[in-house]
């Protein structure tokens, strides 16, 4: 295929290209009223009225003008928006907005109340720069790490004087990004006010698994919305393909966006963010679950959030937790049939191998593996049936949406052609992800009881390993067994024996020995050959 010619008729210079296109990569977004005509003339007639109106605006020696922003109505009214600066500090407080007609005749203006920025003592012996910062970091109540104060003139209450402005930023009380700002009279060192740098907001996302959805966001000091969840403090980033084993939590780059509406909704996206809709989403819902659930307070209970990367290596078709990084990661899928690996119980099954490692800690090989990896699949599946979405609807199908039809099954977990159904003493010695079988299984028998069963429109056929048939006493009740049984009674080498009689220990303690869930949950383990 020839060149097209539409590229050369464009009106635009290729100099004029490569500044648009060196702005876009600078991330610098082109607003609206670059494209107004008369934008350019609309700011140097106010620019013209403020000189004109020196005292109305208060507007002297030393004094300059910075275009913020320009709105022209449709019937040619100019509103000019413009930040002062007062030898070349900028004025809080100092800004202002001229009113004109279309012709650029004054109207009227708008004025912050610091529009005389003269400072009223002489310049002053100023304190020093770390003096003032060390104070801030102290009053701020985040940790360290602060930015070189600057000095401005504050003029917010009216009346002008040198002032140190500084950002403190650091890690907020759930580990997440956060800042404040703290304002210092220059000549006393005083505290004139401070602020938090940035606010809580509550983003639309549209979402590859679940349709749209609310994500918890923070509005930062610059103006753009970042993925970071105010109240569970989990930042979602983008590994830029980077691998899984190179990734730290200070990898990749933070979501941000200038309208707090994130994603396409669509699978396999070009829009980076749409895969970062749904892990942040996804990884609200699976903190919830535990919170509500089980008054659980976060992965180690802590308060803490979590970093979850997207799009982490290339056609990576998997997801993992890191400990030691306190990260999540997820990957874009195969390429061809599975997606983005972001959906509600991969997820959550990730994020429970934190809470495992917080816990129980079952060692990663032999039947402890097939625990580790069955709680996981059992709370991420609950995750699933917590979040009760009517597009991603509650299953026990594992990993159902990113690797359709699904990864693995709880009914008869052999149908992936891998896993055990039953406990033999040759279990212990595959891979952790079949041998977890036998742990899901008995979630399924006693959550749902043996049979043939239609839940939600799959329809499910779970057999059981010693000819019984059983009954089951509902997923939440197995589930908070479960719970208590993990973060209670399990250790690192716990094997499937012992699970069985850690779960019995948490039935008795939740519903007493000889209760119809005590029976039910040893009835399930005998099902599955773990007597
Ligand atoms: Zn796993």
């Amino acid at each position: 295929m020839s060149p097209t010619s539409s590229s050369r008729r464009r009106t635009l210079t290729s100099g004029a290209l490569a500044a648009v296109a060196a702005l876009v990569a600078a991330g610098v977004q082109l607003s609206p009223a670059h494209a107004v005509p008369g934008r350019d003339a609309a700011i140097a007639r106010a620019k013209a009225n403020v000189a004109r109106n020196a005292d109305l605006f208060g507007f002297g020696a030393g004094q300059d003008l910075q275009t913020k922003d320009v709105v022209i109505d449709a019937d040619g009214t100019q509103h000019v928006r413009f930040d002062r600066t007062y030898f070349g500090l900028p004025v809080i407080g100092g800004d202002l907005v001229v009113h004109q007609d279309a012709q650029g005749r004054l109207k009227d203006s708008s004025r912050a109340r610091g529009h005389n920025p003269v400072v009223r003592s002489t310049v002053p012996t100023v304190p020093a720069k770390t003096t003032a910062a060390k104070a801030l970091a102290a009053a701020s109540g985040i940790s360290s790490a602060t930015s070189e104060p600057q000095l401005v003139v504050w003029a917010a209450d009216g009346i002008a004087r040198l002032a140190w402005q500084t950002t403190v930023s650091g890690l907020g009380k759930q580990g997440q990004p956060s800042g404040k700002v703290v304002v210092t009279d220059a000549t006393t060192g005083e505290e004139i006010e401070q602020f938090d740098s940035e606010h809580e907001a509550t983003g639309t996302g549209h979402s590859e698994y679940t349709g749209n959805v609310t994500l918890g966001t923070t509005l930062q000091a610059n103006g753009q919305y970042a993925l970071i969840d105010p109240a569970r403090g989990h930042t979602t980033k983008d590994a830029h393909n980077l691998a899984a084993g190179s990734i730290k939590a200070s990898s990749g780059t933070l979501y941000t966006d200038a309208d707090d509406i994130w994603g396409d909704g669509k699978k396999f996206s070009t829009d980076r963010a749409t895969a970062a809709v749904d892990a942040h989403a996804n990884t609200a819902w699976t903190y919830d679950y535990y919170k509500n659930t089980f008054g659980r307070n976060g992965i180690k209970n802590d308060g803490k959030g979590a970093t979850v990367f997207v799009h982490v290596g290339t056609n990576w078709d998997n997801a993992q937790w890191s400990d030691s990084c306190f990260c999540m990661m997820t990957g874009d899928g195969n390429g061809t049939t599975d997606p983005e690996q972001v959906d509600l119980d991969t997820m959550g099954h990730e994020m429970t191998h934190g809470v495992t490692s917080a816990t129980a800690n079952l060692r990663y090989s032999g039947e402890s593996g097939g625990l580790n990896e069955s709680t996981s699949d059992i709370f991420g599946t609950m995750v699933e049936w917590y979040a009760n979405n009517s597009v991603d609807t509650p299953d026990y199908l594992f990993s159902d949406q990113s690797t359709p039809p699904w990864l693995r099954r709880f009914d008869k977990p052999s149908l992936d052609g891998s896993s055990a159904d039953c406990w033999t003493k040759k279990v212990g010695q595959l891979d952790v992800h079949n041998s977890s079988g036998v742990g899901n299984h008995w979630f399924y028998l006693a959550s749902e009881g043996s049979g043939t069963k239609t839940i939600n429109g799959v329809t499910y056929n779970s057999p059981t390993c010693n000819g019984s048939t059983v009954g089951g006493i509902g997923n939440q009740k197995v589930a908070k067994i479960w719970y208590r049984a993990l973060t209670v009674y399990m250790t690192s080498t716990t094997n499937y024996a012992g699970a069985r009689t850690a779960s019995l220990n948490a039935a008795k303690d939740l519903y007493g020995t000889g209760s119809a869930e005590y029976n039910a949950i040893a009835a399930a383990w005998s099902a599955v050959s773990v007597a």
